[in-house]
């Protein structure tokens, strides 16, 4: 394996998909330089709307909570770098978009300490086995690598999507709250009883996935359950 990834590196020299640097498909200094989102966008805790506010709509406490965007889609490396994760499925860059998406629920973990559950965004089987993986498992892994925080990855993952939906990039804002709409079943309710969960997933659009995925952790007896995202569209 090391000698072919030593003849496709020669063939094809990675490089910082933004600046072109040499030996990273993504450099330091262009992460760097992606502007954070600072705010949280609140849930109205109203189906099949999820008002993207930034100013919660009643106190803190339980339930349906928000998402925590780390940067805006808008940001062309940020949109690329996802991109090329998940449709060219270039594996590495999970790392360098994972540590940007752990920096920040760190910071929302230090503000609010408990106990809390990481749960990657499942994929349905289908899409699993053509991708190879799911990206949202590798964002996890490294947002949370030599951390104690609590991940359920993989076999471990309490959620399963078990629509296999149509890519959600292709429809518009209410064809895409219909497409996920029951898309979710917790498979192991003890693992989520009482827990206050941060879904990860790669992009929030309409907060549909939250919606649909947060209903199920909800009804299966989660506490409270928000959404972690790279980036917000
Ligand atoms: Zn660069």
């Amino acid at each position: 394996m090391k000698l072919l990834r030593f003849l496709l590196d020669a063939i094809f020299p990675i490089s910082c998909l933004s600046c072109k640097t040499n030996g990273t498909y993504l450099c330091a200094a262009c992460i760097k330089q992606i502007p954070r989102e600072t705010g949280i966008l609140y849930s109205s805790n109203s189906i099949p709307s999820f008002s993207m506010t930034k100013k919660s709509p009643r106190p803190y406490g339980g339930g349906f909570c928000g998402i925590i965007p780390t940067v805006s889609y808008k940001n062309t490396v940020a949109q690329k770098a996802i991109h090329l994760l998940k449709y060219s499925r270039i594996r590495a860059l999970a790392k360098p978009l994972g540590e940007l998406l752990g920096e920040r629920v760190t910071q929302f973990i230090r503000a609010n300490p408990k106990n809390w559950l990481i749960v990657p965004v499942p994929l349905h089987a289908r899409k699993l086995r053509s991708r190879g993986f799911n990206q949202n498992d590798l964002l996890a892994e490294a947002a949370f690598a030599g951390s104690n925080i609590s991940i359920a990855i993989k076999k471990q993952n309490p959620l399963k999507r078990i629509r296999d939906t149509k890519s959600q990039t292709e429809l518009n804002g209410t064809k895409r709250l219909l497409n996920v709409k029951n898309s979710f079943a917790v498979t192991n309710i003890g693992a989520i009883q009482g827990r206050s969960i941060i879904l990860i997933d790669d992009v929030a659009t309409t907060g549909a996935t939250i919606l649909s995925a947060g209903n199920a952790l909800i009804d299966g007896g989660a506490s409270e359950v928000w959404e972690a995202v790279v980036a917000r569209d």
